[in-house]
C-alpha cells in the first residue's frame, strides 16, 4: 500500500502551494487540507465563522488564530486524517498556530515541512493572472485559461479573480506573510523539520522535488 504522509506547505501567496498540495495529496493518497479553501467554504455557507472571516479575508487580514485552529482540530481529528495524514495548506501562519498544531498532531508529530521559495516579483505576476474556480477552486491563470469561455475544466464552476487578489489585499499579505509566518521558517530548521524547495519551473518539476526531498527524509530515518 501507498504510505500517507504528513506535510506542512509554506510558501508566499503565489508560490504555488495549492497547485502542490493539490498533486501531493494524490501522490500519497491523503486529504488536501486547506485552511483558505475551508474558510472560503464557509463564507459561502454564511456560518457565522464565514460571517466573521469574509471582510478580514478580502482585505488579506489573517483570520484570529484560535478562529482558524479550532476548524483545523476538528478536520485533523477525523479518521481520515487521522489514519493516513495530510497535506496542511495555508496553516500554520503564525507561531502561536505552530504551537497549537504541535499538540494537535501529538502523539505522531509531522513528517516534514516544505518551504516552496520562489522569488517576489514572480509570486507579484503569478497572482495578478491568478483566475480561480468558484466551486471546486482549480487554479486558471489569464495565460492559462481554462478550456471554455472562463468555465471551469474539472467542474464546470464560473472561473473568476478572487476578491483578495487586488494590488492592495495582494501586498498586505505579501507583508504578513513576511511578519507572522516567514519566522516559522527559523522554527521548524530548529526542530529539524524543514526543507527549503525551488517552486520555480513547471508544476511537474516542483512536484519531483518535493517527492524526493521526502524520499531522502524517510531513507535517514531509516538509517537513523
Ligand atoms: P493566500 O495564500 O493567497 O493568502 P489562502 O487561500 O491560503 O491564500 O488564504 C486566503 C485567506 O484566508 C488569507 O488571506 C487569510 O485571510 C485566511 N487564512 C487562511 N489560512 C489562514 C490561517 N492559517 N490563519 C489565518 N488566516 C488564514
Amino acid at each position: 500500500m501507498i504510505p500517507g504522509v504528513r506535510l506542512v506547505v509554506l510558501g508566499k501567496q503565489g508560490a504555488g502551494k495549492g497547485t502542490q498540495c493539490v498533486r501531493l495529496s494524490h501522490h500519497y493518497v491523503v486529504p488536501h487540507v486547506s485552511t483558505g479553501d475551508m474558510l472560503r467554504g464557509e463564507v459561502k455557507a454564511k456560518t457565522p465563522l464565514g460571517v466573521r472571516a469574509e471582510s478580514l479575508m478580502d482585505q488579506g487580514e489573517l483570520i484570529p488564530d484560535e478562529m482558524v485552529m479550532e476548524m483545523v482540530q476538528v478536520r485533523l481529528s477525523e479518521r481520515d486524517t487521522r489514519g493516513r495524514g495530510f497535506v496542511l495548506d495555508g496553516c500554520p501562519r503564525t507561531i502561536a498556530q505552530a504551537k497549537d498544531l504541535d499538540e494537535i498532531v501529538h502523539p505522531f508529530g509531522l513528517e516534514l515541512v516544505v518551504d516552496l521559495n520562489v522569488p517576489t516579483d514572480l509570486v507579484l505576476k503569478r497572482l495578478a493572472s491568478r483566475r480561480v474556480c468558484v466551486d471546486c477552486g482549480a487554479n486558471y491563470s489569464t495565460a492559462a485559461p481554462p478550456m471554455v469561455n472562463w468555465t471551469c475544466d474539472v467542474c464546470g464552476g464560473e472561473v473568476i479573480q478572487r476578491e483578495d487578489d487586488t494590488e492592495e489585499a495582494i501586498r498586505r499579505r505579501l507583508d504578513l506573510y513576511e511578519a507572522e509566518t516567514a519566522p516559522l521558517i527559523t522554527w521548524y530548521i530548529e526542530r529539524d523539520l524543514l526543507v527549503t524547495i525551488a517552486g520555480t519551473g513547471s508544476p511537474d518539476a516542483v512536484t519531483r522535488r518535493v517527492v524526493g526531498a521526502i524520499d531522502v527524509r524517510r531513507q535517514k530515518m531509516r538509517l537513523a
